[in-house]
């Protein structure tokens, strides 16, 4: 990745400190001091963090993003995709426990050029509370779903050289399929529409502020905890090593 790449990611800026998106700061600084924290992240290991999204779709909008910058989860390794898995359905049962349900969603693109619906080109996994299926519309739309047991299965779309979208829902089916739609942030706003909150579809017009801080102040505790034992297994880990 060339510095200017990274100097023209606003998720970089925000999270290796180099300084705030203007775009964002006000806001930031809002959610912030109404929290007593320092940043948005909620959770981290040595390869993700995880931040509650801008402009919450639902009660509960979670990204998790590998902290070195990549466009897509299907550009990470094999050991990370089995990495990454593992958090999801951490994440996945953390939200489950306090919300009830969540789906898992991702827009997807391989290369800075590639036209897609990613609407940040620093690769994010979206996890949504919510207990409906949006398959349906995915198929509604004329998306082609290809069933996919292991996330690891992402790299498949490397040889496809398209974008994509990746999916898993309640019933634990995941599917990716080429993204044919092309329009920024079609997932998310597919989500709201499915949660009947069209208005919360564009995070450009809705930042959600007021909703972010609630989310923060629920999930803190929870995401401790599982902070905590993360550091406790990988402290074991070391000193068996
Ligand atoms: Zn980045
Ligand atoms: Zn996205």
């Amino acid at each position: 990745m060339s510095g200017k790449q990274f100097e023209q990611c606003s998720i970089c800026n925000e999270f290796n400190k180099k300084k705030i998106d203007d775009l964002y700061s006000l806001q930031m600084k809002e959610i912030y001091e109404a929290c007593n924290v320092k940043s948005r992240i909620l959770y981290e290991d040595e390869l993700f963090w995880v931040i509650p999204s801008l402009g919450p779709v639902s009660e509960c909008h979670l990204l998790i993003l590998p902290k070195a910058h990549t466009y897509s989860f299907a550009l990470l390794s094999e050991e990370q995709l089995i990495k990454a898995e593992r958090l999801i359905k951490r994440i996945c049962n953390i939200v489950n426990k306090v919300y009830g349900s969540s789906v898992v969603f991702e827009h997807g693109t391989l290369n800075e050029k590639m036209h897609s619906s990613a609407s940040c080109n620093h690769a994010h996994m979206h996890v949504v509370s919510c207990d409906k299926s949006i398959i349906p519309f995915l198929e509604k739309d004329g998306l082609q779903l290809r069933r996919v047991g292991k996330l690891s299965e992402l790299k498949e779309q490397l040889k496809r050289g398209a974008p994509y979208f990746y999916y898993s829902d309640n019933t634990l089916d995941s599917f990716i399929m080429d993204d044919t739609i092309q329009e920024s942030q079609y997932m998310r706003i597919l989500m709201a529409n499915v949660l009947q909150a069209p208005e919360k579809g564009n995070w450009k017009t809705n930042f959600g502020c007021t909703e972010i801080v609630a989310m923060i102040h629920k999930m803190k505790k929870e995401f401790n905890e599982a902070q905590l034992i993360e550091e406790k297994a990988e402290l074991v880990q070391k000193l068996n090593e």
